[in-house]
């Protein structure tokens, strides 16, 4: 199986390298709300020091009635968007169905926990050459996040990064348990880029710093971080949402933290 170390973007003019440059900080809202929330939060993640930008168009939500993301119509909006923001573009693909309409916007495919064992969408993915972002299930081994991610790489796309974003327990001071044993596993076991997410790994915005800080220090090539500009009106996760000036509190914290295991934080 062709695993490849390392997942190489455009970035502002030069290239950006996942797995193992300098940490990637991706951050940006749970879902996108609107054309000006985009370019809001776009700017701002940008000028808190993040390297991709974040933020859903299509959510699998829990419930059928909270936001499911404003879908196929913000596709307008995003191309011209990005544009001007300058970062690199990270979402979520829920469906395969949405792959040709996503292909244009967007740098990476996020695959989500609760899609981790769609295989179907996985070897559809597979075909393309587009990075993908493969997060963990809410109660996947890692055995078996390995084995469906291997589904993206024996399709012919080697370019995929693992995402922990944190696991079920017994465990409900916190939405789940980030597990920071996986960040380290996949580091020591495998080839692939390994991303951790605090946001969804603690469900709470007071946790997210000092898990980001601890991922770092346990071997993360990139953090998937959920920040808003105004996080308490976030239409979802709006709990673990981060404003901005503390984004970029975090982005400089980190930079000690990553110099101790010998790293750099991406600028
Ligand atoms: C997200 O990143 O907004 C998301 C839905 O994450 P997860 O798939 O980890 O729940
Ligand atoms: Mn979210």
């Amino acid at each position: 199986m062709n695993r490849t170390n390392t997942v190489v973007l455009p970035y502002l003019g030069g290239t950006l390298t996942i797995g193992r440059g300098p940490i990637v900080v991706a951050a940006g809202p749970c879902s996108i709300e609107s054309a000006d929330h985009m370019a809001i939060s776009g700017a701002r993640a940008r000028s808190s020091g993040a390297t991709l930008y974040r933020g859903g168009i299509f959510k699998m939500r829990t419930s059928p009635t909270s936001f499911q993301g404003l879908g196929y119509p913000a596709l307008d909006f995003i191309a011209s968007a990005k544009q001007k923001m300058g970062l690199p573009f990270i979402s979520e693909i829920t469906d395969p169905r949405q792959i040709e309409a996503m292909l244009s916007v967007v740098d990476i495919f996020q695959v989500g926990s609760r899609n981790m064992y769609n295989y179907e969408l996985l070897k559809e993915l597979g075909r393309g050459q587009t990075p993908v972002l493969l997060k963990r299930a809410m109660s996947a081994t890692i055995d078996e996040w390995i084995k469906a991610a291997d589904y993206v790489v024996q399709g012919g796309n080697s370019s995929v990064i693992l995402c922990e974003r944190g696991i079920r327990t017994f465990e409900t001071a916190t939405r789940n348990t980030l597990d920071l044993n996986a960040v380290a596993y996949v580091k020591a076991h495998t080839n692939f880029p390994i991303f951790a997410d605090p946001s969804h790994g603690t469900g709470r915005a007071d946790l997210v710093a000092p898990m980001a800080r601890a991922a770092v220090a346990a071997g993360a090539d990139g953090l998937l971080i959920e920040a808003h500009d105004h996080p308490s009106c976030a239409l979802s996760d709006a709990d673990q949402a981060i404003g901005f000036d503390e984004l970029a509190e975090l982005v400089k914290s980190l930079e000690p933290v990553a110099r101790a295991i010998g790293r750099e934080i991406q600028t």
